[in-house]
């Protein structure tokens, strides 16, 4: 895979990153999808032509089994937003829906679902730690951050932390979602988990992740493949503290139905305590939520 170059928004300056299929704007914000007709939307053309064969050398999955792939070019909020105004389409790539299909005309694309949630996005590149195709997404990993701050300070702070530490979406009390990582790229949010979870989830630490910044904290939880293998979300609550507003679970629920959507199957749901036993989020006042989420994907039936 060649490299993209990727324009950082704090510097200005760029550096190639492999398999990123997008840019910073010079709004600094991160666009997956390029103009038609420059070369990294033909990189980006090459790259999905070929995404099949990408997946079984980074994933092991059998490309025959791959879950199906959405059509939408999303990958994060603003680019999901472009894709849905009608000038820009799908390049008249998929057959429109036959007329009286109640079924797929019932069935909101990904585009309108990211488009439905108050989505903004902040990427900064020390939270992009490696290609994560398609194929290679099997959970969303649940998160309090433990602490008040508005996803923005949230996003601020991991950068300045040093770590690299981020996940790919925050969602404040009040519903706004914060996108950080692209959807395609691996987020350092899970860390390291319990002995044999790796084997119990199904995962492997591929050589995917860069782990930079990343410290092995030994001791019982020396399993660390989950990150190559999930989208994190992180809710804005303090454990303990009390309920979730009604406006953060029903961003979240929109969130879900949009990321299912852009995958075209249902990622497990979990939360990071189940990964790491002994983790405090999510907090305990989310156990309810959490099982509505996992048979439902709405924090209530
Ligand atoms: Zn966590």
């Amino acid at each position: 895979m060649k490299p993209v170059q990727v324009n950082s928004p704090r510097t200005g300056e760029g550096r190639p990153v492999d398999a990123v299929p997008g840019i910073f704007s010079k709004q600094g914000r991160y666009r997956r999808k390029p103009a038609a007709g420059t070369p990294v939307s033909l990189l980006l053309t090459f790259a999905l032509s070929f995404l099949p064969v990408l997946a079984l050398t980074a994933c092991g999955h059998d490309a025959a089994t791959a879950p199906p792939r959405d059509n939408s070019p999303a990958g994060i909020g603003d680019t999901v937003k472009d894709a849905a105004k009608p000038s820009t389409g799908n390049g008249g790539q998929s057959d429109p829906a036959a007329p009286g299909d109640d079924a797929a005309a019932a069935k909101p694309d990904a585009a309108a679902l990211f488009d439905a949630l108050a989505l903004s996005t902040d990427v900064r590149e020390s939270f992009l730690h490696g290609p994560k195709p398609h194929e290679c997404q099997k959970y969303l990993v649940l998160h309090d951050t433990e602490g008040t701050s508005d996803p923005w300070s949230v996003i601020n702070w991991w950068d300045g932390n040093g770590a690299g530490i981020a996940s790919h979406f925050v969602i404040g009390t009040d519903g706004n979602v914060v996108q950080a990582v692209p959807l395609d790229m691996i987020a350092h949010h899970a860390g390291f988990g319990d002995a044999g979870h790796n084997a119990l989830y199904g995962v492997e630490d591929e050589s995917r992740d860069d782990r930079v910044g990343t410290t092995p904290i030994g001791g019982a939880f020396p399993d660390y493949g989950m990150n190559s293998w999930s989208i994190g979300i992180e809710l804005v609550h303090v454990g303990g503290s009390g309920f979730y507003p009604e406006e953060q679970l029903a961003a979240l629920d929109g969130l879900i139905a949009a990321i299912d959507a852009y995958y075209g199957f249902e990622s497990v749901i979990i939360d990071h305590k189940a990964w790491r036993s002994g983790n405090s989020d999510t907090s305990p006042e989310f156990a309810a939520f959490l099982a509505n989420y996992q048979q439902y994907r709405r924090h209530l039936p």
